[in-house]
Order: C-alpha cells, then sequence, then structure tokens
C-alpha cells in the first residue's frame, strides 16, 4: 500500500460522511458536482462541469505521451428512506446514499490528489464524476455528449463496492459481468360484461394469467440452457370490483440477459407469444419493449490490466479475476459500448446490503480502492506497458 495515501484518509472519510449527509438523486447532484469541482481545482486539476447535467470531469496531464485512460466514478443517491443511527445519516428525507457512491465519489477524489501530488506516469488521466448511475442513465449522456472523443479517451475503468465480497478482495472478469436490463408493458384488450356472463365478453384477466405463464417459455424453452436470462412479470393490474370482468389487464415487468443478441430474441419471442396467446382468445393487444442499460462487457486487455493492478494492491489470493456475472446492471455499459475497459468490484464486507435502509459504505475499503485506481494508472500509463497494445483491446 502507498503510505502517502493514508495520510489524506481522514479528509477523504469526512468528505464521504458529508457526502452522505447530503445525498441527491439523479441530475440532481449540484451540491456533490460543487464539492468535487472544487477538491480538483485546489489539486490544481483542469475541471469541465456541466457534463450530463451535473457532470464533473477533471483531466490531469503528465509527460508527453498521448495515452489517455480514464477513471469513473457515480455520484447519485437513491430514493430510499435510511434508517440509521449513523451521526452523518442523511438529512435529505427520503434520498440516501444506499449504494455507496459516496464511497466512490471519494475514493476517487483521494486517487486524483496522489496522482495530481506525486502520480509517476506519462499520459492523461481523467476523472469521469458521472450523474444518475441509478436509472437516468447519466454515463450514455456523457457518451453521446461526445467525452470519449473531446478527450480522446483510450481506455476506461469502474469500481463499485460490492455487499458480499470481503473487505479488501477485488474482483472482475472478461466478458459480460453486468447483466443489461430491459422493461415490456403489456395491454389485453378484452371484452368487459357481467362476471356471471363471460361467455357474453372476452376476459382479459384470464387471458393475462395465461402469458404470466407463457412467456417464462421465452426463457426456458428458447434461450440456451447455459445463458442467463430472468424475465419477471412484476405488475398485474386489471378489475375494479367482485362481479364485473373488466375491459382490459396490464402487465409489466422486466427482463435480465448479459447479451445484446439474446435482448433481441427475448423481444421478439415475447410478442408471437403475446400475439398467439391473445389470437386463441380473441382478444386484442398492445406490446411496449423498452430497452434499458445494455450488458457490462469488459474487454480482455483491459480487465487483464485490472486484475494485475488488482494483485499488486492486494495480493494475487484477494483477487478473483474470473467471478461470476451479476443480473444486476450498471449504465458504464454505455462507456464500454464505445471503448475498451474494465468494470471491477471492490469487496466492502458482509454486513449489509446495498439499496437497504440501513446500507452504509464501507470506510475501511477506501484506503484500497485509491491504492487500486493510482496502481491502475501507473501501471497502465508507465514505461512498462508497450504502447501498442495499450487500449486496443478487443470486444468479446
Ligand atoms: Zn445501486
Ligand atoms: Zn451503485
Amino acid at each position: 500500500m502507498k503510505n502517502t495515501i493514508s495520510t489524506y484518509i481522514p479528509e477523504l472519510i469526512a468528505i464521504r460522511h458529508d457526502l452522505h449527509k447530503h445525498p441527491e438523486l439523479g441530475f440532481e447532484e449540484k451540491r456533490t458536482s460543487g464539492i468535487v469541482a472544487g477538491y480538483l481545482d485546489r489539486l490544481g486539476i483542469e475541471v469541465h462541469t456541466g457534463w450530463a447535467r451535473t457532470g464533473v470531469v477533471g483531466v490531469l496531464r503528465r509527460g508527453s505521451s498521448n495515452s489517455t485512460i480514464a477513471l469513473r466514478a457515480d455520484m447519485d443517491a437513491l430514493p430510499v428512506q435510511e434508517r440509521s443511527n449513523l451521526e452523518y445519516r442523511s438529512t435529505n428525507e427520503g434520498v440516501m446514499h444506499a449504494c455507496g457512491h459516496d464511497g466512490h465519489t471519494a475514493i476517487l477524489l483521494g486517487a486524483a490528489r496522489y496522482l495530481a501530488e506525486q502520480g509517476d506516469f506519462d499520459g492523461t488521466v481523467l476523472f469521469i464524476f458521472q450523474p444518475a448511475e441509478e436509472g437516468g442513465g447519466g454515463g450514455r449522456i456523457m457518451v453521446e455528449e461526445g467525452i470519449v472523443e473531446k478527450f480522446g479517451i483510450q481506455a476506461v475503468y469502474g469500481m463499485h463496492n460490492r455487499s458480499g465480497l470481503e473487505t479488501g478482495v477485488i474482483s472482475t472478469r472478461t466478458g459480460p459481468i453486468m447483466a443489461a436490463t430491459d422493461n415490456f408493458e403489456i395491454t389485453v384488450h378484452g371484452k368487459g360484461t357481467h362476471a356471471a356472463l363471460p361467455h357474453t365478453g372476452v376476459d382479459p384477466i384470464i387471458i393475462a394469467s395465461e402469458l404470466v405463464s407463457s412467456l417464462q417459455t421465452a426463457v426456458t424453452r428458447e434461450t440456451k440452457a447455459l445463458d442467463s436470462v430472468v424475465l419477471s412479470v412484476t405488475q398485474f393490474i386489471a378489475g375494479t370490483t367482485f362481479n364485473v370482468i373488466p375491459d382490459n389487464a396490464l402487465l409489466r415487468g422486466c427482463t435480465r440477459f448479459q447479451s445484446n443478441e439474446i435482448g433481441e430474441s427475448l423481444r421478439e419471442a415475447m410478442e408471437r407469444i403475446t400475439a398467439g396467446v391473445c389470437a386463441a382468445h380473441q382478444a386484442r393487444y398492445s406490446f411496449q419493449y423498452m430497452p434499458g442499460y445494455p450488458p457490462t462487457i469488459n474487454t480482455a486487455a483491459e480487465s487483464k490490466a485490472a486484475a494485475q493492478a488488482a494483485k499488486t494492491v492486494v495480493g494475487p489470493e484477494n483477487v478473483d479475476d474470473n467471478c461470476p456475472p451479476l443480473m444486476a446492471s450498471e449504465d458504464f455499459s454505455y462507456f464500454l459500448e464505445k471503448i475498451p475497459g474494465c468494470y471491477i468490484f471492490l469487496g466492502n464486507g458482509i454486513h449489509t446490503q446495498s439499496h437497504r435502509s440501513d446500507f452504509d459504505f464501507n470506510d475501511d475499503i477506501m484506503p484500497v480502492g485509491i491504492a487500486f485506481w493510482t496502481t491502475l494508472v501507473e501501471q497502465e500509463l508507465g514505461e512498462k506497458r508497450d504502447a501498442e497494445t495499450r487500449g486496443k483491446g478487443e470486444k468479446n
């Protein structure tokens, strides 16, 4: 571990607790981005604000190399009411840092301080503080606004704390590490009637019930058994009273999967099944399928680089470089659709689950996170790495 990092941990913990106390939802991170921009500015780092509304980008250049890598943290909180006795618990009613983005932000600020004050590298490091990871797609907007082209980013890295993974353990993998998530909405248009005379109408509840079951065959009968796919119907809305068959029934839900091709075939199968079931029962339907975050797919060379830096920091015995992918999703995926890179997990310990009202980021992992970022930069923008291979990872 780099010795000097420990000297500014107290300052970073204070920042982290302050962010925790004043959480802000996606695209509303005005106070947070002000703190981030101020901190970077005091370090003499070039600051660009207003990316995806509340995002901040810091640029740190050294030497003459054109190599540019980006490190990304997310800043937004969740609409969760915090239930804790922490001294620094949220003072913003109904809003809470329940995913540890306060910790990610503080860690990246710590890495910026180390690299600005004593970083030994040749090239450019970008510190990306993005808004709205939790559903708003701040990462997508930054990519659409041209962040990759403007700064010539060649490789990008993201880090997330992970509950259930031991403190100080780092895990990652080549290929898909987080799932895609799409939403769907199906309305079955039947014909309402008296509940005692069902033959005079078309009952949308019977048809939608059949759909809840039949849609599962898009996974169990139409997807390869070894592909990870989840299809969940999460809302079923129909009817108003005991003795009336309603006109319509509404189903909503989401799908999760690890490759874009699976998403396409799921969508096709789901609409076909919906059309078939509705036709069988003389109902009409409307079908909407809304793509969400794509799968997060790590490239080979950059995953290897990240695992190597992790091994330097925590030792090979504390690195899992082929961890199982998760079915949750991440808008870091939009960066990876554009350029090579890698997303890693940093063990948060086993005490709490993220998105719960009693979650708190584990401050003990902050030095590990900072050491990982700085080691990665010095490794990737150092003399050792062959410039020819840098940032040329293949998608797979
Ligand atoms: Zn989250
Ligand atoms: Zn998160």
